[in-house]
């Protein structure tokens, strides 16, 4: 059984994990394997107190210098504490995931939209429900003000990194919850670092997709049958949870679709969904409102559009919608 810490957990003699529970927005776990001379961080987190907690976090568990760092995909709270590793330490990602922190809006700009959406929260309508909403993704996070470091070393496919005598195995499996998904299967371990492929005990949100990618990937995820998986978000879990998460995907495909072809927005498809007596086994998951913004991509790939990451108009009416789902599911 892992070992607890407060929030620093121990997997086995050289693997932890820094988990930030119960796994809601910008609430993202994070990794360290230790080797004989060397040591891997897998993702920092985006606000600035936390990430440094992080690092305080690592080397009170470990004497080896960092060498290496992984980002598993592009979400500013898997990587926008770059700037707290050392600078000697290189940092992978995959190609996909490089060209997406490129172009996605930097944290000065959510900075500063979270902080017009708390002003905007009183306002009625869509303004004041995207406001509200925007204020909880960010969740008063510390957010750095510019761009930090950008990793230095990318792959398209796999890649093993060797630590101080043990094997990392990534695994690119986006485009599927962003451009590029990767997972860190440290295997001596027993332990895979799964980034956002997993949430656990929180509704998944999927930006990009094609969905049958991330299934694909829950499909390979169950294959490894590791001993214990840690997700981007929630508690550490085995394989029970991991088919809750697929068959929540399978469900939202198929209720979703049949609400599109009915010609119903995805907002009013949501506030059916979530009555139907199917939701129930995710009816627990924490921010269930999250369905609208599965749906609101959903309904773009049910269309044929290509797969690609939320304008900033999808995303706004998304959240904004999630906004509106939020306060009629609580009252
Ligand atoms: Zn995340």
């Amino acid at each position: 059984m892992p070992v607890r810490h407060d929030q620093l957990t121990q997997i086995d003699s050289g693997t932890y994990a820094f988990m930030h529970l119960p796994g809601g927005w910008g609430q993202t776990n994070t990794g360290l394997v230790v080797g004989n001379d060397a040591s891997m961080v897998i993702d920092t987190v985006w606000d600035r107190p936390r990430a440094q907690a992080n690092i305080e976090a690592w080397s009170s568990v470990s004497d080896a210098p960092i060498t290496e760092a992984v980002n598993t995909h592009s979400d500013g709270d898997h990587w926008w504490g770059n700037n707290t590793l050392p600078e000697s330490a290189r940092i992978t990602t995959s190609a996909t995931a490089l060209i997406a922190m490129k172009e996605d809006t930097p944290p000065g700009a959510v900075g500063a939209f979270a902080a017009i959406g708390r002003l905007a929260r009183p306002i009625p309508g869509p303004a004041g429900y995207l406001g509200g909403y925007m204020h909880q993704v960010t969740g008063g996070a510390d957010l750095p003000r510019r761009l930090p470091r950008l990793p230095d070393h990318t792959f398209a496919d796999t890649e093993d990194i060797e630590v101080g005598g043990r094997v990392a195995r990534l695994r690119n499996f986006g485009p599927a919850h962003t451009p590029g998904d990767l997972i860190v299967h440290v295997h001596d371990a027993g332990v895979v670092f799964t980034g956002d492929l997993l949430f656990i005990g929180a509704t998944p949100v999927i930006w990009h997709g094609p969905l049958e990618n991330w299934i694909s990937a829950i499909d390979h995820l169950l294959q490894l049958d590791a001993g214990t998986y840690v997700p981007g978000h929630g508690p550490t879990c085995g394989r029970a949870e991991i088919q809750l998460l697929r068959d929540y995907w399978v469900w939202l495909s198929q209720a979703g679709r049949a609400q599109h072809s009915a010609g119903v927005t995805p907002l009013a498809a949501a506030r059916t969904l979530v009555r139907t007596p199917e939701f129930a086994p995710f009816a627990q998951w924490g921010s269930p409102e999250r369905i609208v913004l599965n749906l609101s991509t959903l309904y773009r790939l049910f269309e044929g559009a290509e797969p690609a990451p939320p304008t900033f108009a999808r995303r706004a009416k998304a959240f904004a919608d999630a906004g509106r789902l939020q306060r009629d599911m609580l009252s």
